[in-house]
């Protein structure tokens, strides 16, 4: 019982259909959010997830099509009188930046707040940020325009698999976090500094040996789907699909 839930798809510019990018990694009782886009509220609604069912938040970068859910999510959390503690994992840079954010809204000062804790990372290439028996998180520092962490998610009984590339341009440690995964989540926002083409992505999940892609994070106002799997399909053998809102992406 382990899949990956798509709740956007969008590079920094959403539109209808495709929110930023981020998901949620449901395992048994834990419920890991990745990123906090738009209003993460709703999109859990749709997807059937009560927002005290998630446990844990990684923050991959402070930009904001990656962050700005975060505080709706926390004020959601707070006014449905959450009790249980709520684990948030990020870069020190990332971190120090999320608790600002919510200093300018006074968070000490909301009543009966739920214990948060933080959990700042080194930049080290495969850092294990949770370890626990059913599940590991590794994350690596990606190269975009600030720290940015790509991830590899071990699911541990099932035998699994899965990484993130975050947003990046093509570097070894998206490599490394992929090698020989089950599933690989990779942006495809387009050629260029601090981020990867379609081709790009299906070049490192080759490298990688990674058994499936999906792309994410990419430009769905120009994307012509069919022509970005058929150019990719020349580059990288495995199964590939655009990843779109609302996506179940099974592991078992
Ligand atoms: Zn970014």
């Amino acid at each position: 019982m382990a899949k990956i839930y798509v709740l956007g798809t969008a590079n920094a510019i959403p539109k209808e259909g495709h929110e930023n990018t981020h998901f949620l990694i449901q395992l048994g009782e834990r419920n890991i959010m990745v990123d906090c886009s738009g209003n993460p509220i709703v999109h859990l609604a749709k997807a059937g997830v009560d927002l005290d069912q998630i446990t844990d938040i990684v923050v991959t970068h402070f930009h904001p099509d990656h962050v700005t859910g975060l505080p709706l999510m926390l004020m959601g959390m707070w006014l449905q009188k959450r009790t249980r503690p709520l684990n948030i994992y990020g870069l020190e840079h990332t971190t120090e930046r999320v608790k600002t954010m919510m200093e300018l809204f006074d968070w000490k000062h909301w009543p009966g707040f739920f214990p948060v804790f933080f959990h700042s990372l080194p930049e080290q290439d495969m850092t294990l940020a949770i370890n626990s028996p059913d599940f590991r998180l590794f994350t690596s520092p990606v190269k975009h325009f600030i720290p940015t962490i790509g991830l590899r998610m071990e699911f541990l009984l099932i035998e699994k698999s899965a990484a993130y590339s975050c947003d990046t341009e093509p570097c070894p440690q998206v490599v490394e976090l992929a090698r020989g995964v089950d599933v690989l989540i990779h942006e495809a926002a387009g050629h260029g500094t601090g981020h990867s083409s379609a081709e790009q992505a299906a070049a490192i999940a080759r490298q990688a040996q990674a058994r499936r892609l999906y792309l994410i994070h990419y430009d769905s106002a120009k994307i012509d789907p069919d022509q970005v799997l058929q150019e990719v399909k020349n580059i990288y053998p495995g199964k590939v699909a655009l990843a779109t809102d609302f996506m179940k992406i099974e592991l078992d």
